[in-house]
């Protein structure tokens, strides 16, 4: 009986990187591990590219897991950087193509203005920086990385303080595409879209209300309410968003490495049974 339990159980974790954008596993070695951590259900949702799900897919079917369709996208509201995870999409829809190519495009007009403003304070990264990137979709954290290998900063943490972010050098300001843009992508392609890790952007309840408001309106109808690493108090205050503006509630570890033993692959705890669950709405 316990072994059928075992077998049966279903443990979902809809928000993980590969290599195809700023995680360190291929598609194949995440979801062993997904298998591995007891994951019954998992979403790749790399930065801006769905160049994993073929691997990810063939891996899933071997495992014996579900492989879900995910992106995470890059969007702007009122000059806030925000992150929006679509759930379940159709990866042959020519408008979601279209706008991943689009944010690629800015990625990689970014990388090359970010090197140019590092060339400013005497830092030639751009040898580095290809080798760390190995054809992955350019991010800060493999800027991270490739300051980490010429000997700057010691871990990616300092690299956060010293180098690319807002004041520091590296730090390009970009206009990634709107909630309604992003919405729209997204409801093209049949999928779900849930706000990424929403307390990640230290807005005020009002504020954080108003961006649940718009977001709705532009056809984005979810939030993570599981995240790892998230104090219990957090989560009640998410769980409380949800139920108030009747969305839809996602789970995620955001795992991006092995080195990060806060955001283990499957490690967000399970949804409160109040909630109206993401995955029911995936088709
Ligand atoms: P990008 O989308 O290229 O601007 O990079 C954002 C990614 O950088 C996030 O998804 C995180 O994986 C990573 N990141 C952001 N801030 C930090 C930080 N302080 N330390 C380590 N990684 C970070
Ligand atoms: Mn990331
Ligand atoms: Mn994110
Ligand atoms: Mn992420």
């Amino acid at each position: 009986m316990d072994i059928l339990n075992i077998e049966t159980q279903i443990k979902y974790d809809l928000h993980c990187h590969s290599y195809f954008s700023d995680g360190e596993l291929s598609p194949d070695e995440l979801v062993k591990l997904a298998h591995e951590n007891g994951i019954s259900h998992l979403a790749l949702t790399d930065h801006d590219t769905l160049d994993g799900l073929v691997e990810a897919k063939l891996a899933a079917e071997r495992e014996g897991i579900t492989l879900i369709s995910g992106v995470e996208l890059s969007c702007t509201w009122r000059g806030q950087l925000l992150h929006i995870v679509a759930l379940g999409v159709d990866e042959r829809s020519e408008l979601l193509l279209e706008g991943i190519e689009s944010n690629q495009r800015r990625r990689h007009e970014r990388a090359a203005a970010m090197l140019e403003d590092l060339k400013r304070h005497d830092i030639e990264l751009e040898h580095e920086l290809k080798h760390v990137l190995n054809g992955a979709v350019p991010t800060r954290p493999h800027f991270a990385q490739a300051l980490i290998n010429l000997g700057y900063v010691k871990n990616k943490q300092k690299a956060f303080k010293k180098y690319l972010v807002r004041g520091k050098p590296g730090y390009v300001e970009m206009v990634w595409p709107s909630l309604q843009e992003i919405g729209n992508w997204v409801n093209a392609s049949n999928g779900v879209a849930v706000l990424a890790h929403p307390l990640r952007y230290k807005l005020t309840r009002s504020k954080l209300v108003t961006l649940i408001q718009e977001m709705k309106e532009c056809g984005i109808e979810g939030i993570e309410v599981s995240t790892a690493n998230t104090d219990p108090q957090q989560i009640k205050v998410l769980e409380s968003l949800a139920l108030e503006h009747d969305l839809l509630a996602s789970i995620g570890s955001d795992f991006h490495s092995l080195n990060q033993p806060w955001a283990r692959l499957g490690s967000a705890p399970e949804l409160s049974s109040k909630l109206d669950p993401v995955w029911a709405k995936i088709t």
